[in-house]
């Protein structure tokens, strides 16, 4: 399709390795082989291997500055999602290799949320033509149940979100959406979601690192009609008297003769991948953990195999409620860009090497 290939890259799944700066003194060297099939070099910007196939990421970033990041491997993608494509950017890696760092940053360094929101509004103020209606939902899973983070806590450890519909058709009910018109008001979410999930947990370190958090952005829009119906606002602004239409509906829909697009931007912080180290955890936890990060594992990879290959195999979207919650994002057209995070410490070389699979294994 040629549109897609205005994204650059034309694979369907990015991967991409974080390498977060050290403070131990025992780091990489030059001569480490991680995994044993696969080094990075001593800049840490590329991969050589020592096996036949020659295995390469999409990028190789370092560094604290989160800006690169974003304009190499979440740009593409905010873009994609504001021309009507579903678009999910996942953080895979180790508890404090980076991925909270690298999604929602800090004052200093802003992480790709706050830079997506930004950039979509930019993109609207650019588009006079159409106008939009920007919906968000703030989501945490933990041991496989559904917390909407935008709900007050008492309610949503009662009634968890629950998932309905079949197919590409997945409905997520009680879940609320904020209409969203300024970054603003995208802060106040993100900090009211944020305060949820700390209050739900007892233990929040255990709480972060156990459990995925989704932001998810529902864009809609159309053609600015002649202003005459459903109160049209100036350019640049989304409107709040816009209508969305049902959820899990068709992308386009005609409605007073001009067709609504639909689309969405998930931003996935995902729970550490880390084994399990306490008996705790390796009981219930670990095992819920373990096995929503190896079926995000197998859905990607078979994604990616099934498009490079124009194979038809089976996605085991069900096997876990975030891919089941996240098929109809994941299938299709979908651009799809996953950042492995990586603690380049010697302490961490197991978790490191597990990590650095992961992200061949989904390439
Ligand atoms: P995770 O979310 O994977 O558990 P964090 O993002 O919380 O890890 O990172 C752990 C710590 O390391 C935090 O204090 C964070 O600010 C810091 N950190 C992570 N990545 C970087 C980076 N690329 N540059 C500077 N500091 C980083
Ligand atoms: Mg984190």
């Amino acid at each position: 399709e040629a549109a897609l290939a205005d994204y650059g890259k034309e694979d369907k799944v990015l991967v991409s390795i974080r390498i977060r700066p050290t403070n131990a003194t025992t780091a990489w060297q030059t001569t480490d082989t991680i995994p044993k099939s696969m080094k990075l070099d001593s800049q840490y910007c590329k991969t050589t291997t020592t096996t036949p196939q020659d295995f390469r990421f999409d990028e190789i970033l370092t560094g604290s500055d989160n800006k690169p990041v974003y304009n190499a491997v979440a740009r593409s993608h905010v873009c994609a999602a504001m021309d009507g494509y579903n678009a999910i950017i996942f953080a895979y890696g180790q508890t404090a290799s980076g991925k909270t760092f690298t999604l929602t940053g800090d004052e200093d360094q802003p992480g790709i949320i706050p830079r997506a929101m930004k950039d979509i509004f930019a993109y609207i103020r650019r588009t006079p033509t159409r106008e939009y209606l920007l919906r968000c939902s703030y989501l945490e899973i933990y041991n496989e149940t559904i917390h909407d983070l935008l709900a007050p806590p008492s309610s949503s450890v009662s009634q968890p979100v629950q998932i309905q519909g079949t197919g590409n058709n997945v409905i997520l009910t009680p879940l609320r959406e904020e209409v969203v018109t300024s970054l603003k008001s995208v802060r106040e979410v993100l900090q009211r979601g944020e305060g949820n999930r700390r209050t739900a947990s007892t233990d929040w370190n255990e709480r972060s690192s156990r459990s995925h958090s989704v932001f998810r952005v529902v864009i809609e829009s159309r053609e600015r009609g002649s202003g005459t119906d459903e109160g049209g606002t100036p350019s640049g602004r989304t409107t709040p008297g816009f209508r969305p239409p049902t959820p899990g509906g068709p992308r386009l829909q005609a409605r007073g003769g001009r067709s609504v697009q639909t689309s969405v931007l998930s931003l996935i912080d995902l729970a550490g991948s880390e084994k399990a180290t306490s008996d705790k955890e390796r009981t219930r936890e670990g095992k819920y953990i373990n096995t929503s990060l190896l079926t995000l594992g197998t859905v990607i990879g078979t994604l990616a195999e099934n498009s490079a290959r124009n194979k038809h195999d089976h996605v085991p979207f069900r096997n876990s409620k975030l891919t089941r919650m996240l098929q109809p994002s994941l299938s299709g057209n979908a651009r799809i860009s996953v950042i492995c995070t990586i603690n380049p410490d010697t302490g961490a070389i197991a978790e490191s090497t597990s990590t650095l699979l992961f992200a061949q294994r989904i390439k």
